[in-house]
């Protein structure tokens, strides 16, 4: 079994830092399967190529308890593709070898950390359960250049056919622990099966890896479904806790201005008033609300008779399911349930299903994304969607001094991948402006501090 990772970033040799093996070393490791072996074939400054290679013990392997060829025919647990094709047994090691990368800890050089290599990667015996069109399902979406070859089952006897192997080779730019979390998910996903017994840890392992990106990737169910080898009730826990964001309550302002008190609105609802308001003044009649969550805004929008269209979207089905809950969906009156639709899925992707609307909203979302992924986002929205009136929100970091119950340093809420302020934002956002030919201005939401600014702030990006 054989991984090979390259990159050609200048001072390309610093990847031996990253994963903490030097590149002068040939290592080899004891695994309860058999060795594991790490060296580096080329480390120079221009390319470094890091090489994992497993030792399977079939001898071994044949003997464990959870031998999953002992049922299969006899000499199938001495004759399996198991020490050849990549597998569980690869992310075990990927895990046991390059674990502190995997983490994305680098003692030495911590910044490198979030940096994005040009990596390079060859699997040389992929075992892909739905073949090429898997595999690609599989990689693609996460923004990689896929090669595969396929392999005749035996040279000698074409006529036997394709095997189920290919040699696969992935072009990206990205952190090289993110590329780790990636394979260590999406290769036993893709092989489909399981070298040991899986139980609740496995969950936490699949959450701990896949947190920042499956859940926006299109196959999140299947890929999450067959990491835990089909075991429903697992795959059921995990898919909530990838999908689900609860709605947090707002931490309260230690020093509220007096209207806001006496208005008695929370800033959540100051927020959708402010935005449909936005919505009015456009003149929008289709509305689409990106990360509609369980339906807050969805529900004044409906109230509105402007609003023809209004489209909800999220990632997270059990917020749909709340959503269509709350708007009393199964007993709404059929002229009502025709203005409304609700979509699964995810803003990092382009849907086609989002084309052709008037606005889009994203009320306190953007927040929730990996800062690496707002490209995505820009382009899903921006650039593939392309509403004439895009509105969205997120919280003024720098208002966060005057919430009393926030410690310092901490975001609003513990799904926030990052919490901007004022400059961050505007800063963004006229690039986004700039390079998708739209204007935009700014406003803040909530009750003015002189010297922090709104709890909010919101963007209105018109072409
Ligand atoms: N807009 C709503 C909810 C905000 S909470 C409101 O104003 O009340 C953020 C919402 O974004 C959650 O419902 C979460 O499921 C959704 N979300 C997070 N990441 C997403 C993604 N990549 N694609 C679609 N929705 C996403």
């Amino acid at each position: 079994m054989y991984l090979a990772i390259s990159t050609t970033r200048p001072n390309a040799t610093i990847l031996g830092f990253l994963l903490g093996k030097h590149p002068a070393r040939f290592q080899s490791r004891e695994l309860s399967f058999g060795k594991a072996h790490v060296f580096y074939p080329q480390a120079e400054e221009g390319r470094c190529t890091v090489v994992l290679l497993l030792e399977i013990d079939a001898v071994a392997l044949s003997r464990s308890r959870n031998n999953a060829y002992s049922d299969a025919f006899q000499l199938g647990q001495y004759v399996n593709d198991r020490p050849y094709a990549a597998s569980s047994f690869l992310s075990t090691a990927i895990a046991k070898t390059f674990g502190s990368a995997l983490n994305g800890t680098c003692k030495e050089n911590p910044e490198l950390v979030e940096e994005p290599f040009p990596l390079e990667v060859t699997i040389a015996a992929l075992s892909a359960s739905g073949g090429e069109a898997m595999a690609r399902n599989f990689f693609e979406p996460l923004g990689y250049a896929v090669d595969l070859e396929g392999q005749l089952l035996d040279e000698q006897f074409p006529d036997w056919g394709e095997s189920p192997y290919f040699k696969l080779q992935l072009r990206h730019v990205l952190p090289v622990s993110t590329l780790l979390r990636h394979l260590y998910v999406l290769i036993p996903a893709l092989d489909n099966n399981k070298h040991y017994y899986i139980s609740q840890d496995e969950v936490e392992k699949l959450l701990a890896k896949g947190r920042h990106w499956l859940p926006g990737h299109p196959a999140v169910e299947l890929i999450t479904r067959r990491f835990l080898k089909h075991r429903k009730s697992l795959a059921e826990m995990a898919l909530e806790r990838l999908n689900i964001v609860e709605e947090q309550e707002e931490p309260t302002a230690a020093r509220q201005p007096e209207e806001a008190l006496e208005e008695k609105i929370s800033l959540h609802q100051l927020r959708h008033q402010t935005v449909v308001g936005e919505l009015k003044a456009a003149g929008a009649q289709s509305v689409l609300d990106l990360g509609c969550g369980s339906g807050k805004l969805l529900r004044l929008l409906l109230q509105d008779g402007q609003f023809s269209r209004i489209t909800g979207l999220d990632i997270s089905y059990r917020s749909l399911e709340i959503a269509k809950r709350r708007l009393n969906w199964e007993t709404m009156s059929p002229r009502m349930r025709e203005r409304l639709q609700l979509l699964h899925g995810a803003l990092t992707y382009r849907d086609r299903r989002i084309e052709g609307h008037d606005a889009a909203v994203a009320v306190e979302v953007i927040e929730h994304l990996d800062e690496p992924r707002l490209h995505a986002f820009e382009r899903a929205i921006f650039e593939y969607a392309r509403p004439h009136t895009v509105i969205l929100t997120t919280p003024n970091a720098e208002y966060n001094v005057l919430f009393e119950t926030l410690s310092a340093g901490t975001f609003r809420h513990s799904d926030h991948r990052f919490e901007w302020t004022r400059g961050q934002f505007r800063e963004w956002g006229e690039g986004v402006a700039a390079r998708q030919g739209y204007q935009v201005r700014f406003a803040p939401v909530g009750p003015e501090d002189e010297q922090y600014g709104a709890p909010s702030q919101m963007a209105i990006f018109s072409k």
